[in-house]
C-alpha cells in the first residue's frame, strides 16, 4: 500500500472503525476514558467471528482440548499464589516539567522526557492489578482483584476438569476471557488497553514430553495466524533472551506483528513447567497431581501455554487488511481484505432502486433465503457507489445487486470486493455459489 504512510495507518484505522461502527472510544460522550473501547454493530460481529475461529480450530476440531468460561473475580489468594500481588508491577517515571508519565521500558529507558525534554522523577513501581471489594458491610468487605490474566482460572479448575471429563494427558484447556490491567500508558488503540480479552491454551503434558509439545504449539499458533493474515512477512517469532526468562522456563517465544511503530508482541508461547500447579497446590493445600490411569504414575503435569490477545490480534488483523486504492476517476477506495469467515456480513443484498417495489421484493426474497444460513447485510439507502464504498470499508466480500434485468431473466450481479469484478449468476444458484466461496476459508 505505497500511498499510505505507515505512521498515518493507526489514525486511519481508528477513523474507519468509528465511521463504520467497528470500534468506538468507550464513554465518548463524557470525553472518553483512556484504555477502554467498545465494539460497535459491525465490530462486535467481526470480533465474534474472530473468536469463533479460534474456538473452532483449538477446541471444537480437537479431541485433546476442552474449553472453560471462568469468572473475572476469584479468591484473592489466587493472586498471591500466582505472584501477581508481589510482582505484577510496572515502573513509572514522571516528567517534572509537563507531568506526563511513562513506563521507562516503553521509551527505551530514555533519560529525558520524549515530549518536552524535561527531567524525570526517580522510577517507582506500581502494581497494575485492579482492586475491588466483595461484600457490602463496612469492616467485613473482602479485598479482591479483577483478574490480571485470564489463564489462572484454568489452573483453579484443573482438578475439576480431570475429575469430571475423560481427558487424559496430554490434553489442553482453552479459554477466551476478559483480563484487566491498570496499564500506566495505554496506547496505540487496541494494542495496550486496560480491559481486554485473552485467548489462552494451557496444554498439560508429562514432563518428558515437554520439549515436543512446546515446539508443536509454537508452530501451530504461527501457522494459524499465517492462515488469517494476508502479509505473512509481517509475522515473526522473537525468542526471549536468557535474562528475560522466568526461572522455571527453558525457553520462550513471542509471535510478533510488524506494527507501524515496530515489531510488537501478539501472543506468547510459554514454557511454564509445573510452576502454576505447584504454586496453587502450595497455597490451597490441595493435591493437584495427576494419576496416570495406565501407568499409575502420579505427577504434577507440565504446561505449555499459548497466551494471545483477542483484541490486540484483531487490531493487527485490521492493520493487515487495510487497503487504499486510487481509482481511475481519482477517488480513493478504502477496503478491508478480511477473510470472508471474519467479515461481519458475507454478502450485502442491494435492490438497485429502493422505490421500485418489484426490485425490492425480489431482493427481499433472496435476503430471506441467504439470511437463514449466513450473516447477510441489506442496503437500500443511497446510490450504488456509496453502497459499494460502505461494503468495501467493512470488508463485505460480495455485493449482490437486483437490477431491472433481474426482473426479466432471474439473474443478479455479484461484485467481488477485492477485484471489483462483476459476474451474473442465476438466482437459483446463489446459495450454492456462496457456499462454495465460503468453503475455502
Ligand atoms: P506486554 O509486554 O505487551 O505488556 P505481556 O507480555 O505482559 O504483554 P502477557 O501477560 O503474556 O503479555 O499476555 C498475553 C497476551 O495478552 C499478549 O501477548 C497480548 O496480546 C495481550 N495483552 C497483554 N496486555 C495487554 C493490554 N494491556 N492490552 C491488550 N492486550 C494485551
Amino acid at each position: 500500500m505505497p500511498e499510505t504512510n505507515q505512521n498515518d495507518l493507526v489514525s486511519k484505522i481508528v477513523a474507519l472503525c468509528k465511521r463504520r461502527g467497528i470500534i468506538f472510544q468507550n464513554s465518548e460522550i463524557y470525553g472518553g476514558i483512556q484504555g477502554f473501547y467498545d465494539y460497535g454493530p459491525v465490530g462486535s460481529l467481526m470480533k465474534m467471528n474472530w473468536k469463533n475461529l479460534w474456538w473452532r480450530d483449538n477446541v471444537t476440531r480437537r479431541r485433546d482440548v476442552v474449553g472453560i468460561d471462568g469468572t473475572i473475580i476469584t479468591h484473592p489468594k489466587v493472586w498471591e499464589a500466582s505472584g501477581h500481588i508481589k510482582n505484577f508491577a510496572d515502573a513509572l517515571v514522571e516528567c517534572k516539567s509537563c507531568h506526563k508519565r511513562f513506563r521507562p521500558d516503553l521509551i527505551d529507558n530514555a533519560t529525558k522526557c520524549p515530549e518536552c525534554g524535561g527531567q524525570f522523577t526517580p522510577a517507582r513501581k506500581y502494581n497494575i492489578l485492579f482492586h475491588t471489594e466483595i461484600g457490602v458491610i463496612e469492616g467485613e468487605k473482602m479485598p479482591a482483584y479483577l483478574r490480571g490474566e485470564a489463564c489462572q482460572t484454568i489452573y483453579l479448575d484443573f482438578k475439576n476438569i480431570v475429575d469430571s471429563t475423560r481427558v487424559k494427558i496430554p490434553f489442553g484447556v482453552a479459554q477466551i476471557g476478559k483480563a484487566f490491567r491498570n496499564e500506566i500508558t495505554p496506547k496505540n488503540f487496541l494494542y495496550r488497553t486496560r480491559e481486554f480479552e485473552q485467548w489462552d491454551i494451557q496444554y498439560f503434558v508429562h514432563p518428558s514430553e515437554m520439549d515436543k509439545w512446546y515446539e508443536y504449539w509454537k508452530q501451530n499458533r504461527m501457522d494459524w495466524y499465517q492462515k488469517l493474515f494476508n502479509n505473512t512477512k509481517n509475522l515473526r517469532f522473537r525468542q526471549h533472551a536468557s535474562d528475560e526468562l522466568a526461572f522455571y522456563a527453558k525457553k520462550a517465544f513471542d509471535i510478533e506483528y510488524q506494527a507501524p511503530w515496530g515489531w510488537a508482541e501478539m501472543e506468547g508461547i510459554h514454557w511454564r513447567s509445573d510452576y502454576d500447579l505447584t504454586q496453587h497446590s502450595k497455597f490451597s493445600g490441595q493435591d493437584l497431581s495427576y494419576n496416570d490411569p495406565v501407568t499409575h504414575e502420579k505427577y504434577l503435569p507440565w504446561i505449555t501455554e499459548t497466551s494471545g490477545g483477542a483484541d490486540r490480534s484483531f487490531f493487527f488483523m485490521l492493520l493487515d487488511a487495510y487497503h487504499e486504492d486510487i481509482l481511475e476517476n481519482g477517488e480513493t477506495r478504502v477496503w478491508l481484505q478480511v477473510k470472508p469467515s471474519i467479515a461481519a456480513y458475507k454478502m450485502c443484498i442491494i435492490p438497485l432502486a429502493a422505490n421500485k417495489p418489484e426490485l425490492v421484493a425480489k431482493a427481499e426474497t433472496i435476503y430471506q433465503t441467504l439470511n437463514a444460513k449466513y450473516s447477510i447485510d441489506w442496503d437500500d439507502s443511497s446510490n450504488i457507489g456509496k453502497k459499494y464504498r460502505r461494503a468495501d470499508e467493512i470488508g463485505t466480500p460480495w455485493c449482490l445487486v437486483v437490477d431491472y434485468q433481474s426482473l426479466d431473466d432471474d439473474t443478479v450481479t455479484i461484485r467481488d470486493r477485492d477485484t471489483m469484478k462483476q459476474i451474473r449468476v442465476n438466482i437459483g444458484d446463489i446459495s450454492s455459489w456462496l457456499e462454495k466461496q465460503l468453503q475455502s476459508v
